[in-house]
């Protein structure tokens, strides 16, 4: 298995898959529709609602289904927006997803405060008790459960404890974690989202969690008026069919790390000047994001791909855009230093020989590179 940027996606899961084309030829009549068909499909839905909601002992009444993480991201911010007194602020980590920052800047325009960003990655515990204590406090905290870039978790049970105890509002971008985490808990955060696609299931689907929670799609009464457009059962299903596969799974966590810490010492050995980013902090056993001062990014990502290994600069949604990834500007990175920043995910399917594999490639590319950069500084007369 060659692909290692399931931090960006994954693969559609086997039985997802089957769940999805079934349901693309028998279910897709539109759920709303009176007459039986639309029925049985209607209660299925609200099967697959109860499933999901009883991992994640939660009621199934504040589950509502979403195009994704993004679209539920956003509606976290739309609608605390509508809600909260005028004037309020919210409080984010310096790690989020554009989805969160990009969101909260827009409905809570120069309201919007930043904790510092640490050393290590994670987000400083001390700061945000000061920051619940002012007079002023936040009326929302949002502080991602794990980093879709470098892979670190944040202290998320403590900041959920921390806001119940001071009666402010707590979300938790919580897209990284199927899979790969352990969602224990998650209960205790007033809204937390998922996206499909990261863990099996397909793209434009997820859900947002939280007593009250609606989407900022309006303009129908789907999914109890909390969100408006009709829903996508094959997606629905197919997502829950993943969610199920999932729970089935054991995480073996301590192998899966054991087998990324080796490829990680390594690169270090290969590759003295590399960094580890939060190498220091608790990870998910999948991602390692690296500083490779050696070549920059795009061409050790070209060289990878063209040895058929996929991995990515960063997230996927930050390749192309100038001002660097949310990590990259966490970390004061100049331009130059974050086209530095090379990012490796795995999953379940990876086994030491492809960790092996990947590392025998990264020596490959790195030689590759080096002969193209000595035959470009050959003068010729
Ligand atoms: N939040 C995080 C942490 C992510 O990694 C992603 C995916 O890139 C998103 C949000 C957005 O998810 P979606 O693709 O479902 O919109």
């Amino acid at each position: 298995m060659s692909y290692f940027d399931n931090n960006a996606t994954t693969p559609l899961h086997p039985a997802a898959r089957e769940a999805l084309v079934q349901a693309l030829e028998q279910g897709w009549a539109n759920p709303s529709s009176p007459y039986r068909t639309s029925a049985q499909i209607r209660a299925s839905m609200e099967k697959c609602r109860e499933s999901i909601a009883s991992t994640l002992r939660i009621d199934p009444e504040h589950l509502t289904f979403t195009s994704g993480a993004t679209e539920a991201n956003n509606s976290v911010f739309s609608s605390l927006a509508h809600t909260s007194p005028l004037g309020s602020r919210v409080l984010l980590s310096p790690y989020e997803h554009p989805s969160v920052t990009e969101a909260a800047q827009l409905w809570f325009p120069d309201r919007v405060d930043t904790l510092t960003a640490q050393q290590n990655g994670e987000i400083a515990m001390e700061e945000l008790s000061d920051f619940l204590q002012k007079e002023q406090r936040p009326v929302l905290v949002a502080v991602m459960a794990a980093s879709n870039e470098s892979g670190v978790i944040q202290p998320w049970r403590e900041v959920a404890r921390l806001c119940q105890t001071h009666g402010v509002l707590y979300h938790c971008d919580s897209t990284q974690l199927p899979g790969k985490g352990s969602l224990h808990d998650l209960s205790l955060c007033s809204f937390f989202v998922t996206s499909a696609h990261k863990f099996g299931g397909p793209k434009g689907i997820g859900w947002l969690v939280g007593e009250g929670a609606s989407s900022l799609l309006v303009g129908g009464e789907q999914e109890k008026g909390r969100r408006g457009g009709t829903e996508n059962y094959p997606a629905i299903i197919s997502a829950c069919t993943a969610w199920e596969s999932l729970s089935d799974f054991t995480l073996d966590s301590e192998h899966f790390s054991s087998m990324r810490n080796k490829f990680e010492k390594q690169m270090i050995s290969e590759f003295p000047s590399i960094q580890v980013i939060g190498q220091e902090a608790p990870r998910l056993w999948n991602t390692s994001l690296f500083l490779l001062p050696n070549f920059e990014n795009l061409r050790w990502v070209g060289k990878l791909d063209k040895l058929g290994f996929q991995i990515s600069t960063g997230s996927a949604c930050s390749t192309t855009k100038k001002g660097g990834s949310p990590i990259a500007q966490a970390m004061k990175l100049s331009p130059a230093d974050s086209q530095h920043l090379l990012r490796v995910s795995s999953f379940h399917s990876h086994t030491a020989a492809d960790w092996d594999d990947l590392f025998s490639a990264f020596r490959q590319a790195h030689l590759a590179l080096t002969e193209e950069s000595a035959d470009s500084s050959v003068i010729s007369f």
